[in-house]
């Protein structure tokens, strides 16, 4: 049995030096801040602090300086944008590890917030140094983990440093994120249904291998659909495959009936002899795809039988798009779910939870990401979890 988490609505952080990890590796454009989704989403938990009393610093890295000073890689645009969302000031302190980290630490008040500067200038951070991590950690003393997207990697402020702070906790992001995971794929309600998409099996392949072995069914789409169609004798024309995957998409299909999961697939696609918006296309069954037509995207009826199959699952997982969605019209049959989905997750009767790649730019194409369950915006991390790995900045966290 693994420990369990602490969380940081837990602690009482008051007057406390609070190392709080955050990831806002946001974009910039003419140096500022062009998308604070990420910031906006860690905010209330900044806030919760402020008024708890704590004294924060923040540690979080920025682009890749590749453990040198690179001004370009600064984190002050993020700092001031940041500082204005929360209307208070946060100084920033070059001298993260040196005597000038320990000073700025020191003059903190309760309440005031501080950024360290960019940890990746530091090549211990990336190499999960203990050295870096032990002047981090004479900092702080209470560590709070709030940047699921950075679990996924063993670096110093993820992984070495809270293994050594006394009092590690889960913010309030990573909280709510562990929490909707583990309510999916830990503790699901069954009838628990994967639907993964994408171009390619190559590139999901452990996905696929671990969730076989954990769902219900699951829903197959996009080019690596294609690849699977393949595997099962389906002539696929000029469509994306991967021909040298076509016996592991057979061993996944042995694995899957083994395991009692199902695995569906499109019994109709959309097929197109150029790959652009618009291009012209013919519905047609999956036996009948030409030398020099691609499946572009499921057919209508394959996304209707997976919509009506849906209507009875109590929680779906859902990766990658079902077809080409960038270009109209191909973006008919992930819509087609995607809505089924988010009206059942609205409902109440599904839990949804969708990560990873292009899904959410999908979703949002979809017009529904707002209905589902829970969206994470973890690319990386999302899909290692969906591989079933252990994510060290997840591991780091549990105390026991
Ligand atoms: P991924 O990043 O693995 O989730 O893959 C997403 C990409 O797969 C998108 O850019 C889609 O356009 C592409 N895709 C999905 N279905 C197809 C298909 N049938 N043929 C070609 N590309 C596809």
């Amino acid at each position: 049995m693994k420990a369990p988490f602490l969380f940081i609505d837990e602690c009482d952080v008051a007057g406390k030096r609070v190392l709080l990890r955050l990831d806002i590796n946001v974009p910039l454009a003419d140096g500022k801040v062009s998308d604070d989704t990420r910031i906006r989403r860690i905010l209330p938990g900044v806030e919760a602090l402020r008024e708890a009393g704590a004294r924060i610093i923040i540690l979080t890295h920025f682009g890749r300086p590749k453990g040198e000073v690179v001004a370009a890689f600064s984190i002050a645009p993020v700092a001031a944008h940041m500082a204005e969302l929360l209307g208070c000031e946060i100084k920033i302190e070059p001298d993260v590890t040196g005597p000038g980290g320990v000073a700025a630490v020191a003059a903190l008040g309760d309440g005031d917030v501080l950024m360290m500067e960019n940890l990746r200038f530091y090549p211990g951070e990336e190499a999960n140094d203990s050295a870096f991590a032990e002047a981090l950690a004479a900092l702080g003393d209470i560590y709070v983990g709030d940047a699921f997207s950075c679990t996924h990697r063993a670096h110093a402020s993820v992984e070495a440093l809270p293994r050594m702070m006394d009092v590690a906790a889960a913010g309030r992001s990573l909280g709510a994120e562990l929490s909707a995971l583990d309510a999916a794929l830990s503790q699901p309600k069954r009838p628990l249904v994967a639907v993964v998409g994408g171009a390619k099996v190559s590139t999901k392949l452990a996905v696929l291998e671990n969730l076989v072995t954990k769902v219900d069914a699951i829903v197959l789409g996009g080019g690596m659909a294609n690849t699977f169609l393949l595997a099962k004798g389906h002539a696929m024309g000029a469509s994306l495959v991967e021909a040298e995957m076509v016996d592991i998409a057979r061993t996944i299909m042995d694995k899957a009936a083994s395991a009692n999961c199902q695995i569906i697939l499109p019994t109709d696609a959309a097929l197109a002899k150029e790959f652009a918006a618009n291009a012209p296309h013919r519905i047609a069954a999956i036996s009948d795809v030409q030398d020099d037509e691609m499946m572009l995207d499921a057919g209508p009826q394959s996304a209707d039988a997976v919509a009506a199959f849906l209507e009875d699952a109590s929680t779906v997982i859902w990766n990658g798009p079902m077809g080409a969605f960038e270009i109209k019209p191909f973006d008919q049959a992930t819509n087609v779910i995607a809505a089924t989905v988010g009206r059942l997750s609205a409902a109440g009767s599904l839990i949804s939870v969708a990560g990873g790649g292009d899904t959410l730019a999908a979703l949002a194409n979809a017009g529904v990401s707002h209905q589902f369950s829970y969206i994470s915006t973890a690319g990386g991390a999302f899909l290692e979890w969906l591989e079933g790995k252990e994510l060290p900045g997840v591991e780091a966290l549990r105390h026991g």
